[in-house]
């Protein structure tokens, strides 16, 4: 059994039994068994060089893409965004520590007159959440600006990734399994501060046209289908407004599901799968889970198509 004092020279705080659902944008989902936010890439070093190797690790960025179930994360949670913030910048290569705002990422690059990475400002995750789901949006992702990925290993040793060892693709990555991303090289080139800030109001505004803003979601819940949409899909499927519990199908963007105020994380994923299924029959086509869905299911759940990890 996992305890503190099997850890020496710690920075960060570890602790038993954190609540996890603030910490995402669904707001729901059980506590973590140990929750360790690292003050910066040594501590995170320092805590996997003793970390036994049968414990469970996950990172969590910003929570924007993670559905985490109602009975919590076994293990530790390992919470980068609270201090890996670090941002700099040469010439036109930005240098972004993991837990980094994506957003904050545009504004530090907006304000070097570095053009291209303007799509980071309306995406509402960190560099390393951004990085394992090639995030993107308006025509550019995370592997067209990506010169390389720093990241530790399970025992702490430090590694430098290529995007090609990545193998970035729509919405997806296969970065080894117990690789823990601690910073990224993107790349832009020279442009004007006022065409940048206007690009990115102009993104910004289009988002707040076609999405729900202030709500509790995980933004897209599927991945879009080979040669379509997934929200099409939804709403061909009469889907649009559908409930379970206290999720709901947005009226304004049917990809997205809302947690109402009280809903489970059970209510969410068993409405995904009330999609998924109603998608199927009426089309045949197969949905991917685009949100990552991780943790137990309280005793006496059962939810179709549960699975653990990352998917
Ligand atoms: C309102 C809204 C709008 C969105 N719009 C877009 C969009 O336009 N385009 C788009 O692509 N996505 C969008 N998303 C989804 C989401 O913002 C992105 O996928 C984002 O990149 C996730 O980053 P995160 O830090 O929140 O990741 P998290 O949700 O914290 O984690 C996602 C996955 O990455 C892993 N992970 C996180 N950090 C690390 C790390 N440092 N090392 C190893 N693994 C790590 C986690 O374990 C998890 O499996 C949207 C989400 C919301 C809520």
């Amino acid at each position: 059994m996992l305890s503190a004092e099997r850890f020496s020279g710690l920075k960060g705080a570890f602790l038993p039994m954190k609540e996890l659902a603030g910490l995402t944008w669904l707001r729901v989902g059980g506590p973590a068994d140990w929750l360790f936010s690292p003050q910066d890439i040594s501590d995170l070093q320092t805590f996997l060089r003793q970390c036994p190797t049968d414990v469970q690790l996950t990172c969590l960025g910003a929570g924007s893409n993670s559905l985490i179930r109602d009975g919590g994360i076994a293990g530790v949670v390992i919470h980068l965004s609270a201090h890996l913030t670090r941002i700099k910048h040469d010439g036109t290569v930005i240098h972004a520590e993991a837990g980094c705002a994506d957003s904050e990422v545009a504004r530090h690059a907006a304000k070097a007159g570095v053009g291209g990475l303007e799509f980071l400002v309306s995406i509402p995750g960190t560099i390393g959440g951004g990085v394992i789901m090639n995030a993107g949006c308006y025509g550019t992702e995370f592997k067209d600006v990506l010169i390389d990925v720093e990241g530790l290993t399970r025992s702490g040793e430090p590694v430098l990734l290529a995007p090609e060892d990545l193998q970035l693709s729509y919405r997806r990555s296969q970065v080894p399994e117990d690789l823990i991303i601690t910073g990224a090289r993107l790349k832009g080139q020279p442009a004007n501060q006022t065409e940048i800030r206007a690009t990115m109001k102009q993104m910004l505004s289009n988002r707040a046209a076609s999405q729900p803003v202030g709500v509790r979601t995980g933004g897209s819940t599927f991945a879009n289908p080979d040669g379509g949409k997934a929200w099409q899909q939804i709403d061909a499927a009469g889907c649009r407004g559908m409930q379970r519990g206290g999720a709901r199908v947005s009226e304004k963007h049917c990809n997205f599901l809302v947690n109402q105020g009280n809903a489970t994380a059970l209510d969410i994923e068993q409405l995904g799968e009330d999609v998924r299924a109603a998608v199927n029959a009426h089309s045949g086509t197969e949905l991917r889970w685009e949100i990552r869905r991780m943790g137990r299911l309280i005793k006496a759940q059962t939810a179709k198509g549960a699975a653990d990890g990352r998917t």
